[in-house]
């Protein structure tokens, strides 16, 4: 199967003081994903920060923070607000539903609860954020090279952006075009072309080896990278890695083009926020640094690499 689309056992929190309704739920969850508890708040936050679940079953009365409350503070954190929430409860006073939904949950189930009731609510729920959490990632992904698109790569950089002002971090990013890749598709044919630009991805991958480094394909023969927290020199090393990577790739060239083999022009540009005024750059001017030195590279005869300071 497309590993975009692999199958996962889904991760279940149930969040409940009383044993006696936890262990009634395992009994009809268990077949269905992978059970944990937590009979606190605290420790729910604990786990959830841990591993991602797929889905909560939530108490409305907690001995620590109430229910309601801890649904709420899930769904303002961005990293927690797409995994849905179920209340058990048997407090149904007028009210109650709106007050679950206000809090942001998906659903809620009544005590005495009813094993079929349960595993149907459950398994409806948890196909949903399947679905889209795989709709997410296929509208993030470009589906040939199986690196981030163009999408992703406008999202990341804005947090990047964002990021790099409140840390004060420099932030590199890099623009590399495939040499003369009419001439490739031209040769060898667009089958090839298309295998060509999955190499070249494979190999932007791996020389991105910190965690946020970040690797698009930007559109067409064009790829580009966000290095956080990466300085000029930073980036001058990893582009040095990324030029012999490519070139040991040594994928023959068509016999008309200027290299023997396929080679790449690469721009970049690094946001000092120490030397630059933020009320007059934008994070789409570090990209047009970068592209305006990807230029001069193909310019000064392509298979290089230059660097294009961003006018402060
Ligand atoms: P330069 O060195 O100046 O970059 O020349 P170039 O030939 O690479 O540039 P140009 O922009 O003229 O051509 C880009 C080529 O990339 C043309 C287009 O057919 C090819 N291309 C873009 N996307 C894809 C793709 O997804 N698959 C294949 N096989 N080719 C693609
Ligand atoms: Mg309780
Ligand atoms: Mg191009
Ligand atoms: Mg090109």
């Amino acid at each position: 199967m497309d590993k975009l689309l692999e199958e996962k056992f889904p991760e279940i929190l149930i969040v409940d003081d009383d044993s006696s309704v936890v262990i009634a739920l395992h009994k009809v969850l268990q077949d269905i994903g992978r059970i944990r508890f937590a009979s606190t708040a605290s420790q729910a936050l604990e786990m959830i920060n841990g591993t991602r679940p797929d889905l909560i079953l939530l108490d409305v009365e907690l001995p620590d923070i109430n229910g309601l409350k801890l649904c709420i503070m899930l769904k303002q954190d961005v990293e927690t607000a797409s995994i849905p929430v179920l209340f058990i409860t048997s407090k149904i006073e007028t009210g109650f539903e709106e007050k679950v939904f206000d809090a942001g949950a998906s659903d809620f189930i009544t005590k005495p609860l009813k094993p079929r009731v349960v595993a149907a609510r459950v398994q409806t729920h948890l196909a949903y954020h399947k679905a889209l959490v795989q709709l997410n990632k296929l509208a993030h992904t470009d589906s040939l090279s199986g690196l981030a698109n163009r999408l992703s790569f406008d999202e990341q950089l804005d947090i990047e952006f964002r990021r790099a002002r409140r840390q004060q971090e420099p932030l590199s990013i890099v623009m590399i075009d495939i040499d003369e890749f009419k001439k490739y598709n031209d040769y060898f044919g667009h089958v090839a072309g298309d295998d060509c630009i999955k190499a070249i991805g494979r190999g932007l991958n791996k020389i991105t080896k910190r965690p946020a480094d970040f690797a698009a394909r930007f559109g067409g023969e064009e790829f580009s990278l966000i290095l956080p927290n990466t300085d000029k020199r930073g980036a001058d090393v990893l582009i040095g890695s990324l030029m012999s990577t490519i070139s040991d790739l040594a994928i023959k060239h068509a016999p008309e083009a200027i290299y023997p083999i396929v080679t790449v022009s690469v721009g970049f540009s690094t946001l000092e926020p120490m030397q630059c005024d933020f009320s007059t750059i934008a994070p789409l001017d570090v990209v047009s640094a970068a592209d305006k030195a990807l230029y001069q590279s193909k310019h000064d005869g392509r298979n290089r690499y230059s660097y294009q300071a961003l006018e402060v």
